[in-house]
């Protein structure tokens, strides 16, 4: 401070950048992954020198949590009992916060821009999650409305549980599976509890990001056992690692890009680290001998990734043989279907592949040029844009044709308004969060498919995504209106 006549906030940065990239020189990954640490504590300091409220992380009452983003290992750590809303600037619906948020139930708003500056630690803030409403400070009146409607939802709620073991079948008759997208083995039981039938989407990069160690062959091995035993005879589809976009981690071995939605993310980073990749299936195919693990591979943009994907898939059955190793040699192998070059490639796709899932969150950005995680672009994010929904009709069509399932696994899979839709479309499953699938199978539960086909006929010759929600809407006003309450 003397010497360098800076304050103390710019010496603290300054230490800590110094820590920051001497770490990040060493070769030792473990040790690598420690720079995130002293960035940590470094914001802390200056967070604690500027006269900033510190975070809440010893609040023992119930409370909502304001900030600018959380990392998922900040989503991750927040305590569920007490943690009852959570709103952020950052984000859109289907950022990696936000995906973790409804996995714990936890009602959340995101893409609020400045929210973080304009709430007070302290003040009364009422969290509307299903509408994506933050109101500060409410008026009595907003407190008995929103006092009505969470009591309209605990009734709602309480009907659920007798769902459980029902099928998700319409009235005359139509079957799809109904699954549930997981990050982690702890949400094992609530994809049971939830009622549905297995693990359509097992995000396995969260294994990653949430470990501050390296994560080995026989750590992963070890998860996909447990989710596969535990679930069994219930399929569970584990997606290899798709990293990158949102979903950074700390210590991985990719370098800063201009854009990283649109580089080295995915199914691009496992192709360019082969012995990683292998090691990933590896340890997928090794918990295929409980006879229901299912291998996804993300991002695919064209037939050729599908063939180079298989290609290592076989090598890494070659070593498991060598190894004397058992796994089921016939595992079903699936692509996802999130650009709209494999959409439109889909019937090529599909004659390498068993089974297909269209990952909506990223079909749409994509389809759209949306960043999905970009608050300033969120209004044009429109799932049920007419691009989209035809991307989407001619992925299932082409799935028809070769013979095989096609799923969908994006959030919008969630959204009981748009149920009809995609029933409509005729896909054979919906994977959603677990929270998520009672009110989607009470809606499947009250549709007839014929009814939801010839809406799905009519959404897509629809020329605007709003049109397509009012239509859904106004559907679902006649079919399950008080689920229309809620959301
Ligand atoms: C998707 O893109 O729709 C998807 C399910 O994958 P993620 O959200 O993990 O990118
Ligand atoms: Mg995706």
């Amino acid at each position: 401070i003397h010497d360098g006549l800076q304050n103390a906030e710019a010496v603290v940065k300054s230490v800590c950048d110094r820590h920051a990239e001497a770490l990040s020189a060493i070769e030792d990954e473990y040790i690598r992954e420690r720079v995130a640490d002293i960035r940590d504590v470094g914001r802390r300091l200056l967070r604690n020198l500027s006269g900033q409220q510190p975070v809440s992380e010893e609040v023992g009452h119930e409370h909502i949590v304001i900030a600018r983003d959380l990392a998922p290992s900040e989503t991750a750590a927040l305590r569920k009992d007490l943690a009852v809303g959570l709103a952020i600037d950052m984000g859109s619906p289907t950022s990696h916060t936000a995906v973790m948020a409804r996995a714990m139930d936890i009602p959340a708003v995101v893409a609020m821009r400045d929210v973080s500056e304009q709430v007070k630690q302290g003040d009364e803030v009422l969290i509307d999650g299903n509408r994506g409403v933050l109101i500060v400070r409410p008026t009595p009146r907003q407190l008995e409305e929103y006092g009505r409607l969470a009591e309209t939802r605990r009734s709602i709620a309480k009907e659920l549980p007798a769902l459980r073991e029902l099928p998700a079948e319409t009235v005359d008759g139509h079957r799809i599976t109904l699954s549930a997208n997981i990050e982690g083995v702890d949400e094992v039981d609530s994809v049971t509890a939830h009622g549905a039938e297995g693990v359509g989407l097992f995000r396995s990069e969260y294994l990653h990001l949430l470990s501050s160690a390296p994560v080995t062959e026989e750590d992963q091995n070890r998860v996909y056992c447990e989710v596969a035993r535990r679930l069994s005879p219930q399929p569970v589809i584990i997606r290899t690692l798709d990293i990158g976009g949102d979903k950074l981690m700390t210590g991985a071995p990719f370098l800063p890009e201009p854009n990283p939605f649109l580089g080295c993310r995915s199914i691009r980073l496992s192709f360019l680290h082969p012995d990683y990749f292998k090691a990933q299936l590896r340890a997928i195919l090794r918990a295929s001998r409980y006879k229901n693990v299912k291998l996804m591979y993300p991002m695919i943009s064209g037939v050729e990734e599908v063939e180079q994907a298989n290609a290592i898939l076989g090598e890494a059955m070659d070593d498991l043989d060598r190894a004397g190793e058992e796994f089921d040699r016939n595992i079903d192998i699936g692509a996802m279907v999130e650009i709209p070059s494999a959409a439109l490639t889909a019937d090529t796709i599909a004659e390498h592949v068993d089974f297909l899932s269209i990952g909506t969150n990223d079909l749409v950005q994509y389809t759209l040029a949306v960043d999905r995680v970009n608050e300033r672009v969120a209004y044009l994010y429109q799932p049920t844009h007419p691009a989209v929904l035809n991307l989407i009709r001619e992925t299932i069509r082409a799935g028809k044709r070769n013979g095989i399932w096609v799923g969908l696994c994006g959030e919008m899979a969630a959204d009981p308004v748009l149920t009809p839709l995609l029933i409509g479309l005729d896909l054979d499953e919906l994977s959603v969060s677990p929270p998520a699938a009672p009110l989607v199978k009470a809606v499947i539960r009250r549709l007839k498919f014929e009814e939801a086909r010839a809406f799905a006929d009519e959404a897509v010759e629809c020329s605007s995504a709003g049109e397509v929600v009012r239509r859904a809407r106004e559907l679902m006003r006649r079919v399950a209106p008080e689920i229309l309450e809620l959301v």
